[in-house]
């Protein structure tokens, strides 16, 4: 494991100076989902320090026996209104929000425990039926109304394209996530808004990263590239 882990950095630095980016603006969210507690710990002892789940209850358990480990927490999953009251607690960034109501049920939630939580808007790019997240011509709207939600900071977009092995025939979505992101800070606010920075862009998987990264990923979600295939 220690060595994939080197080798994603190796990739992703090289991917960042091919594009002229920082590779210091982009973080790499070890997505855990199946992976035991231990090994957790383990890839946070080489260099790992996000960790991405999907699942509230499997985060709950893994979230107990890691107790103060120094990574921060990230869900990327579909996220039920009833479970956010267990999110809020555990996770720094939601990655998957693509509703109003879901924003109000955190932004109730968020204030219970004084906390300011950090989300993602999830956008359907490729209209996918199965594939949860707003349609691109909804999201501006939403953006707007989570302005006035105190409990919510909005970071960004995020989204799952659908699977190609051709990591060029995926990069035509990222690149509408990130020219979808460019209409939205240049058309909805005039000024800065107090809860809205979108600077993240969530995107980019095992099979596809550097494509993310050369279109502007600052949050690349990688599994199995790290962990294996998942059992
Ligand atoms: C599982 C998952 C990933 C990681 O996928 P890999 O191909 O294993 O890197 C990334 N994003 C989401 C939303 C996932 O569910």
């Amino acid at each position: 494991m220690e060595q994939r882990i080197t080798e994603i950095y190796d990739s992703i630095r090289k991917a960042a100076s091919s594009s002229n980016r920082e590779f210091g603006s982009i973080r790499l969210v070890a997505v855990a989902k199946t992976v035991s507690a231990e090994r957790i710990r383990t890839a946070v002892t080489y260099g790992i320090s996000a960790i991405g789940e999907s699942y509230i209850q499997e985060a709950r358990e893994k979230y107990a026996l890691l107790a103060g480990i120094p990574v921060s927490w990230h869900f990327i999953g579909h996220l039920q209104t009833n479970k956010a009251k267990y999110a809020v607690k555990i996770f720094d960034f939601i990655h998957s929000v693509d509703s109003m109501r879901l924003v109000e049920e955190l932004d109730i939630q968020a204030k219970k425990i004084n906390k300011v939580q950090n989300i993602l808007i999830q956008v359907n790019i490729g209209k996918e039926d199965t594939k949860s997240g707003i349609n691109e011509e909804d999201a501006p709207n939403l953006v707007n109304e989570i302005s006035r939600f105190k409990n919510i900071f909005l970071k960004g977009l995020m989204v799952i394209p659908p699977f190609f092995d051709d990591p060029e025939k995926v990069r035509p979505y990222f690149s509408a996530l990130r020219n979808l992101r460019e209409r939205i800070r240049s058309s909805l606010y005039s000024g800065p808004v107090e809860n809205i920075s979108m600077d993240e862009l969530s995107m980019g998987m095992s099979g596809d990263f550097e494509a993310a990264i050369e279109e502007g990923a600052t949050l690349v979600r990688i599994g199995t590239a790290i962990f294996g295939e998942r059992g």
